[in-house]
């Protein structure tokens, strides 16, 4: 590492409100990488998205709040460009000793980021000797600075990334029985594929949130005017279906508490599933779901948890996915591998103050589904895997372009690599700087 200039790609896409960082849940998680390259001598040049400016200047998505924090964090100045590319960046980047750091400004507020415009990433790759890219939380995001700039520089995952798929893949290929997923959240629409893989993985399946409504559905109960999609209901059935097949049992609501409005302060009571009244929502899991759960999990060994189980947003409505948390916790105490991914239910977590006692929370939200999927994330595909512990793993390996060169200077770009197309899921890991506003 000593002097050389890291390009490195994290994912400092946090949640924000009024201007400050609600969870800085991400910018710890890239210390690690960044305290290593510092530590090792070289200077750093990190990049990342914040939000979607979709190609445009936000002032609101700026970085410089990210940049406030780190600085906190890690004792070292963390000064920030204007912009991620132009001549003052060219310069603050020259000027760079062993040892510094620099952040670029938000890589989105350019369109080329998005569409992974070879020129864009070719200018981006031009301020690093190598490439790291540790942003798992955008890694299944084909961009610029995820993707791109590894056709023109040699490249390296980060120890978060390294982290990541550690524990994502342990859950995957080794996990200790009895295995239960939990999924809550609001949708099941992004989360079919999910479901599905788990189901060949999982003992037991226990379903919660707006997604629990869905298969209500589907297993023929009404659901009132809670939240719920249609669409998604054959694929509810499915899954289902696919459970029985295996023997996999699937845990669905037997109570809910149901809402006036899903708003603070209305009227809410406790009813049976069977029983939901018509101009009602569901908005938490009622107390004898909870203890099924409970009890439920006596003999799991291992826990993998994606999406509240109720509107957690709301205190009254929270209580199923705040048992739920202390349940996890004291399995995890226990001994038991507890992962959680999913910005919502790692914030409902931080809520509680126990998000420190599960094994792993990842900090990926649709990078994890999509790992977990069994999918290839582009972000960990540009970076040659031979050699590494995950040799093994279901990722494709793209040749570097120009291996382990920078390119030539007046030379056309070198062609970016077409094996990989951007995702077309919807990006949950972007949603959440929205989220908690
Ligand atoms: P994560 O970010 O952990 O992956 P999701 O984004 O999938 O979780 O889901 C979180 C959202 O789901 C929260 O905003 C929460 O209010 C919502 N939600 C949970 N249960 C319900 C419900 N019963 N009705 C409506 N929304 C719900
Ligand atoms: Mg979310």
């Amino acid at each position: 590492m000593q002097g050389q200039r890291v390009l490195l790609r994290v994912d400092f896409n946090v949640p924000l409100s009024d201007g400050k960082i609600v969870d800085d849940s991400r910018i710890r998680a890239a210390v690690p990488t960044i305290k290593a390259l510092l530590d090792g001598g070289a200077s750093v040049v990190i990049m990342s998205h914040l939000g979607r400016p979709d190609g445009r200047v936000v002032d609101g998505l700026r970085l410089r709040p990210a940049a406030e924090r780190l600085t906190q964090l890690i004792r070292v100045n963390v000064p920030t460009t204007g912009d991620a590319l132009g001549v003052g960046t060219d310069d603050a980047v020259r000027r760079l000793r062993p040892g510094e750091l620099l952040l670029l400004e938000n890589v989105r507020f350019h369109a080329g980021e998005e569409r992974n415009d070879p020129a864009f990433a070719e200018r981006l790759a031009s301020y690093g000797d190598v490439f790291v890219n540790d942003a798992f939380g955008a890694a299944h995001r084909a961009h610029a600075s995820t993707v791109g700039v590894a056709a023109y520089l040699p490249s390296y995952v980060g120890l978060l990334m390294e982290q990541e798929v550690e524990a994502l893949s342990n859950l995957l290929d080794k996990p200790a029985r009895p295995f239960a997923a939990i999924v809550g959240g609001g949708k099941v629409s992004g989360k079919v594929a999910v479901l599905e893989a788990l189901i060949k993985k999982v003992d037991l399946l226990i379903l919660g949130g707006g997604v629990a409504n869905t298969f209500l559905v589907a297993s023929g109960r009404s659901v009132g005017k809670s939240l719920y999609e249609s669409k998604m209901v054959d694929d509810a059935r499915r899954i289902l279906k696919l459970a029985q097949d295996r023997g996999v049992r699937v845990l669905l609501p037997v109570d809910g508490v149901v809402a006036k409005e899903v708003t603070r302060g209305t009227e809410f009571k406790v009813v049976s599933t069977d029983k939901l009244p018509a101009s009602w929502h569901m908005v938490d899991l009622g107390p004898a779901s909870i203890t099924a759960i409970r009890e439920a999990l006596a003999p799991i060994k291992t826990i993998l948890w994606n999406g509240p189980l109720g509107v957690f947003e709301i205190p009254s409505f929270a209580v199923a996915t705040r048992e739920l948390a202390k349940v996890a916790a004291e399995k995890a105490d226990d001994g038991a591998t507890v992962v959680v991914g999913g910005g919502d239910s790692i914030a409902a977590l931080k809520q509680l103050g126990i998000a420190e006692k599960m094994t792993h929370l990842s900090t990926g939200g649709g990078a994890s589904l999509e790992f977990l999927e069994g999918r290839d994330l582009p972000g960990l595909a540009v970076v040659p895997t031979a050699g590494s512990p995950y040799e093994t793993l279901p990722i494709v390996y793209v040749a570097p372009v120009k291996p382990g060169s920078k390119p030539a200077p007046k030379r056309a770009p070198a062609k970016p690599k077409p094996a990989i197309k951007p995702s077309t899921l919807d990006d949950e890991g972007d949603e959440e700087s929205g989220d908690l506003a």
